[in-house]
């Protein structure tokens, strides 16, 4: 299999919550409802594990803005780590 990072680009995710209801264990928002992927602070730094993979795909084919991102390398250092 190959490396699976992931990470949300934030200024396209619009709040609507549903990666975070389909994948509570990867994603999570912020007080504004903005998503982030929450196993590496949304760095996209940690590659998924299978079982989080199998997870993430649910959640990256259902976000309704492409939001969700995935890469077979580390995403470069673009914000600051977040919780
Ligand atoms: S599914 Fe996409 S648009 Fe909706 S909260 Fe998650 S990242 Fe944002």
């Amino acid at each position: 299999m190959h490396p699976l990072y992931a990470q949300v680009d934030r200024d396209a995710c619009i709040a609507c919550g549903l990666c975070q209801m389909l994948a509570p264990e990867l994603f999570d928002y912020d007080a504004n409802g903005i998503a982030s992927y929450t196993p590496d602070q949304n760095t996209g730094s940690i590659s998924l594990t299978p079982a989080q993979a199998i997870l993430f795909k649910k959640a990256f084919s259902r976000c309704p803005t492409g939001a969700i991102q995935h890469s077979d390398q580390p995403f470069e250092p673009k914000e600051k780590p977040r919780r």
